[in-house]
């Protein structure tokens, strides 16, 4: 789950990570009222959008005064970030930049380790720094089962080149993040910029904290943090109903029990010139109660033309599975055509209840290149 900047920066304080002090506004005026509680003066109007890159997309301002938070709020909220619409902003007291700073821990599941990033190029653009200036982002992974120790955090620093006066700064900032990386199950901490102050204390400006969905149970006050209005309303859905679904951008359904079928499903779908709508695994077993939530699932997505229910029988009967679709018809309605394709134990069994019951817009196919071909044809109406 990813988190806005400023539940980030809550819990960044809360290990002890210096951060501005700030108040969220969804209106003008709640941002206007959020400048006088922090007593004026220079401060930032910043959207809160689950997107990076909200500098240049004109997603933070600089303000001074009350009157100039109200009119920047004004500008940022409603504003379309990458396709992200801002509904809050996050009203800082200024921070003094003397330098930006680049530091993050991320998992990476190549090298099944955390690794740590740390620039003396932060600011807006890191992914150009990793390309021109390779030398000048450290990286270096953790063992994590030694964790964090002095040594490292002084190898970091060396090997960022950090100015020696800064070492103690920068480097308790870089043990709380991996604290709080470590303590609340995070697969990212990003702080970019991490500020370096006129007067040479350490800030964190911004943060990107992604926690790991299946430790949200462990984290009830981080899984509270969701913003329900903001999530792709199916996913949403999906999730209420405990469905494995990814969103596309195609026009075909697909479903199918078990993931990597379903992802040779998406391919197969692909080669024959078709576009796939979602990933949904229904799972193991067959009851017509799973497949109507499927169903509702993938037909909740209005660009859905067509389905594809892939089915291959393990533990799982294609006669039970043929059942269920059958149940599943007779308890909705479902406006588009769906082909069904059942491979494995009692197949020949499931394709003849199917066929059978013959229901209006059900095609039956034996193999997955067949059915994928027949999906597409139906789904473009060639
Ligand atoms: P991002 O573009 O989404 O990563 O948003 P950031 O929060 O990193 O802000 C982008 C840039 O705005 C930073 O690199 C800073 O240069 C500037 N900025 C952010 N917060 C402050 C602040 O408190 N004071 C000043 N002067 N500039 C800020
Ligand atoms: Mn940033």
């Amino acid at each position: 789950m990813d988190l806005y900047e400023h539940q980030g920066k809550e819990l960044l304080a809360r290990y002890g990570i210096v951060v501005g002090e700030g108040r969220v506004a969804t209106t003008p005026a709640e941002a206007r009222a959020a400048a006088q509680e922090l007593g004026g003066g220079r401060l930032v109007v910043k959207a809160q959008v689950l997107v990076g890159g909200r500098g240049k997309a004109g997603g933070v301002k600089v303000a001074d005064g009350v009157d100039d938070v109200e009119a920047k709020a004004a500008a940022i909220l409603g504003l379309d970030i990458k396709g992200h619409v801002t509904r809050r902003v996050l009203v800082e007291k200024a921070v003094d930049i003397a330098k930006e700073y680049y530091l993050s821990i991320a998992f990476d599941r190549g090298a099944k380790a955390p690794l740590l990033m740390l620039s003396t190029m932060g600011g807006m653009d890191i992914e150009g720094v990793a390309v021109d200036h390779p030398e000048a982002l450290a990286r270096i992974h953790l063992d994590p089962a030694i964790g964090m120790r002095p040594f490292f955090v002084r190898r970091l620093l060396f090997a960022a080149s950090v100015p020696r006066e800064e070492h103690a700064g920068v480097g308790a900032v870089i043990e709380s993040a991996y604290c709080c990386y470590q303590e609340l199950d995070a697969m990212l901490v990003e702080i970019n910029p991490l500020v370096v102050t006129g007067d040479g204390s350490i800030v964190a400006a911004d943060a990107k904290v992604t926690v790991d969905d299946s430790s949200l149970y462990r984290h009830a006050d981080i899984a509270d943090m969701r913003d329900v209005a903001a999530a792709d309303p199916q996913e949403q859905m999906a999730r209420e109903r405990h469905v494995t679904y990814v969103k596309l951008d195609g026009t075909i359904g697909i479903l199918g029990n078990g993931a990597g079928l379903v992802m040779s499903t998406l391919d197969v779908v692909d080669q024959v010139g078709g576009s796939p709508a979602n990933f949904l695994d229904v799972g193991g077993g067959a009851d017509a109660d799973k497949i109507v939530t499927a169903l509702e699932v993938v037909l909740s997505d209005p660009k859905v033309e067509a389905i594809f229910f892939n089915i291959f029988g393990g533990i799982t009967r294609c006669d039970e599975v043929a059942r269920g679709i059958l149940a599943a018809l007779a308890a909705m309605p479902v406006p588009v055509p769906i082909v069904v394709r059942l491979d494995g134990t009692n197949d020949v069994e499931g394709r003849r209840l199917l066929a059978d019951a013959a229901p209006p817009g059900l095609h039956v196919e034996r193999t997955m290149l067949e059915a994928a071909r027949k999906v597409v044809e139906l789904a473009t109406g060639a």
